[in-house]
């Protein structure tokens, strides 16, 4: 969006790193140019779609810039996703044109059998030199690197964002120019105030939902440190050596990182921002990465559909939780941050409070524009009063903190009781042999369904089923407490690094009806 401007103001600062090259910014709004340019040329037309599926490297950055300069819409993949999970979604999104890495070509290749739209396939490098692909560099090379530039209205579609399917089947949030721009506000205005100098490593994928920092650190002439892929101790490493002033991880990966014996050793003073977020992460752990990180943490909760962040949990909401003023705010995803009207509505649209459970629901610009083809799934998420209904449920206190309960469709009900996963995830956090774990409803004929839990055991640590059982006794009401512990050597997780609870629940219901 920015990048012209930035060029002008730091050309010769690093826009990104990767590997052990730099990409100034100079060089970043030239390649964009030419890009735009070569994409102009093979006929797209603004409001084209084009998909990207790689792991993260630096084209991918000046392609979202040339996408801007042209008015093309980004189809947003998590290049993590199985093959056909990948195809399903490029059928869907029909996209003129792909870019790919080596990586993913066989299955662009596949599914252009079925995607009869693509018309354009892009190789980065090393290219294969032939029909279909095109060479990315040639491309650019052939192309003048003169400024590009239209006007973007803010109801025109910005980008097909894919969710993450962790409830069922993907679908494509459609965010416009507007939310795009309301979501970069956000992210400064929020939690990412940056300058020259400043880095932010970047290790989920760029072309999905980490892609949300790129326009705001290049409007503030950071830099952008890219990683190929999360290796726990790689990440350390470059921690260090880059000096990384913030980052971004799921809590997945915190948790791996923290496993990590190299964590101890490492210099990660330069680290003034920890974000985390994208799905709930317990108290326990919270308070495991601040002894390791430092007073550096803040965490955010977001969805597609809300183009982001829309609440955050500061690092001073964590810094009274942990010296004790408050020590219950690290169940909360935080507070508004601005832009949106974030509020817990019960089912009549009242807003709750005290111990009530309602529904987050948001209303603002960076409220998407519905699902994508799916006017049935649209109409369920956007009421007509404007409404975002997240589906997930959560309880406010007096000073407006959120805490988040769980996802509606997580909810199991145990001989007539709710009871919410998360809940029961957060107190088996603290059980200190456990590393991670994921809590089900599983079919039982007297009570419906009852309370499992699926354990990861730390490197070396041991336990068995009854003493995790008895762990929660005192800690959780009784229709709470897990009646039956499985021991598995790791967990399902979505192409976020996200705990995948339908997988792990499809294992104990398949053949039944929920
Ligand atoms: P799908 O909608 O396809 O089932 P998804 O909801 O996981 O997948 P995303 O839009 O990537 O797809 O994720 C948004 C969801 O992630 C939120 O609705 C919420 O359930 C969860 N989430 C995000 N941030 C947090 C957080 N800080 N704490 C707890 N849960 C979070
Ligand atoms: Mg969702």
């Amino acid at each position: 969006m920015y990048v012209a401007r930035s060029a002008r103001h730091w050309a010769d600062k690093p826009a990104i790193l990767f590997r052990d090259r730099a990409v100034t910014y100079g060089e970043l709004e030239r390649r964009s140019n030419q890009l735009a340019h070569a994409l102009r040329a093979l006929g797209l037309q603004r409001g084209d779609r084009v998909a990207v599926v790689s792991p993260n490297r630096p084209e991918i950055v000046e392609l979202e810039c040339a996408l801007y300069k042209l008015g093309l819409v980004k189809v947003a993949l998590n290049s993590r996703l199985a093959p056909g999970e990948l195809v399903d979604a490029l059928d869907n999104a029909e996209p003129v044109a792909c870019l790919a890495g080596p990586e993913h070509r066989a299955m662009v290749e596949q599914a252009t059998e079925r995607v009869k739209s693509l018309r354009h396939l892009i190789a980065f490098a090393p290219a294969p030199g032939a029909a279909p692909w095109a060479d990315y560099e040639a491309l650019l090379a052939a192309q003048p690197d003169t400024h590009f530039h239209v006007d973007m209205r803010p109801e025109e579609l910005a980008v097909l964002h894919y969710t993450s399917g962790s409830t069922g089947k993907l679908k494509a949030a459609m965010q416009t120019v507007g939310n795009r721009m309301a979501s970069l506000r956000k992210v400064i205005m929020g939690r990412m105030q940056a300058q020259p100098g400043d880095v932010l490593m970047l290790c989920g994928p760029i072309t999905h939902a980490s892609g949300m920092f790129i326009q705001p650190m290049l409007y503030q002439g950071a830099t952008l440190l890219l990683m190929e892929r999360f290796q726990p101790a790689e990440i350390l490493e470059a921690i260090e050596k880059h000096r990384v002033t913030m980052c971004f991880f799921v809590p997945a990966m915190i948790y791996a990182l923290l496993a990590e014996p190299s964590i101890k050793t490492r210099d990660l003073s330069s680290l003034r921002l920890v974000s985390y977020g994208a799905a709930p992460m317990s108290p326990a752990r919270i308070r495991e990465a601040w002894a390791a990180f430092g007073p550096v943490l803040s965490q955010g909760y977001g969805a597609g559909e809300t183009t982001g962040g829309v609440v955050a949990l500061g690092i001073n909401d964590h810094r009274r939780a942990i010296e004790g003023e408050r020590p219950e705010l690290l169940s909360a995803c935080g507070r508004p941050i601005c832009e949106s009207d974030v509020q817990v509505l019960d089912e009549q649209g009242q807003p709750v409070s005290g111990d009530a459970i309602g529904e987050i629901c948001v209303r603002g610009p960076d409220v998407f524009a519905g699902y994508w083809r799916a006017p049935e799934q649209t109409s369920d998420a956007l009421a007509a009063d404007g409404w975002l209904r997240t589906g997930d449920l959560a309880r406010v206190d007096r000073e407006g903190y959120i805490f988040i309960v769980d996802r509606k469709k997580e909810m199991l009900v145990s001989g007539g009781f709710n009871v919410y996963p998360s809940e029961v995830e957060s107190v088996l956090a603290q059980h200190p042999a456990v590393y991670e774990v994921c809590v089900v409803g599983v079919p039982d004929d007297h009570w419906g369904e009852t309370v499992k839990a699926v354990v990861v055991l730390r490197e070396g640590a041991q336990a068995d089923g009854g003493e995790i059982m008895d762990f929660c006794r005192g800690r959780l009401a009784d229709f709470k407490r897990p009646r039956s512990v499985d021991f598995v050597p790791q967990l399902p997780k979505n192409g976020n690094g996200k705990l995948s609870r339908k997988d792990v629940r499809e294992h104990y219901w398949r053949g039944r009806e929920r």
